[in-house]
């Protein structure tokens, strides 16, 4: 058997490549972004009844990755990066079938001349993700309160403090009318520590960057602080 699916809709978001991007939505809840839906899925009457959920699940296809294929065995950052456990005790990106799953905030249905944009909060998801899928998040039947869950138990906690250069904080906030709560939404993300398991336990300093929307965006650290050097727009 063999299915062939092609998006709904596909996903705006502020993260222009993997690195920084949260390891699961809901972590970082001031992140924005929407899904615009394509044509004929732009179709009022397809999401009619929509707008009284407040969170959605977003099925998508892990199309970045989804040419490096998968691997039976991952090491999840969770534990380190140095045990290994079965891909599908995982959240990985690498599985037989390259399809994600999260679950984000519906901020508000955005309905023009033009097309559908649903604008979501808290994802995970990289800027141009396919969407193939939305369905209402529903509490009773989705949220499982006494939950055993592995060696991902407890919330990752914000073990990093962040703090901005004043050349940084300044470049920041100056944006801050086309982007409101662009220095929190830095904030949010490197209080996560993207970095790679393997890089946590070294000790002398080093540099790091991202993109952000069309930002540049440097930062150093320090045992267990992070500082952001620089904020360039690009
Ligand atoms: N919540 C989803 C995804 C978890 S993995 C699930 O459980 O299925 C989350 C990681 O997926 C992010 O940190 C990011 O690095 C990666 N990611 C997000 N969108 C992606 C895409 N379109 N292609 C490849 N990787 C993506």
């Amino acid at each position: 058997m063999t299915f062939q699916f092609e998006p709904i809709g596909i996903v705006s978001s502020p993260f222009k490549q993997k690195f920084g991007i949260p390891r699961q939505p809901g972590l970082c809840p001031h992140i924005q972004g929407s899904i615009h839906l394509l044509h004929p899925y732009d179709d009022k009457a397809a999401l009619e009844g929509l707008e009284g959920f407040s969170h959605l699940w977003v099925s998508f296809v892990f199309h970045q990755t989804m040419q490096q294929g998968w691997k039976s065995q991952v090491r999840p950052p969770r534990l380190g990066g140095n045990q290994k456990v079965g891909v599908f005790a995982t959240r990985s990106t690498f599985r037989p079938n390259p399809l994600g799953l999260s679950v984000v905030k519906l901020e508000r249905i955005e309905q023009h001349h033009n097309g559908v944009k649903l604008h979501i909060s808290g994802m995970d998801l990289l800027d141009g993700t396919p969407v193939l899928d939305i369905k209402p998040y529903i509490a009773y039947s989705d949220c499982i309160p006494n939950s055993t869950n592995g060696f991902a138990e407890d919330k990752p906690e914000r073990t990093m403090s962040v703090q901005f250069s004043s050349k940084a904080e300044q470049v920041g906030l100056s944006f801050s009318h086309e982007y409101p709560g662009l220095i929190l939404l830095i904030e949010e993300i490197l209080s996560q520590d993207p970095r790679p398991a393997y890089k946590k336990k070294q000790q002398n300093k080093q540099e790091y960057a991202m993109r952000l929307y069309d930002f540049d965006i440097k930062w150093q650290v320090e045992n267990n602080r992070t500082l952001v050097t620089s904020i360039d727009s690009i």
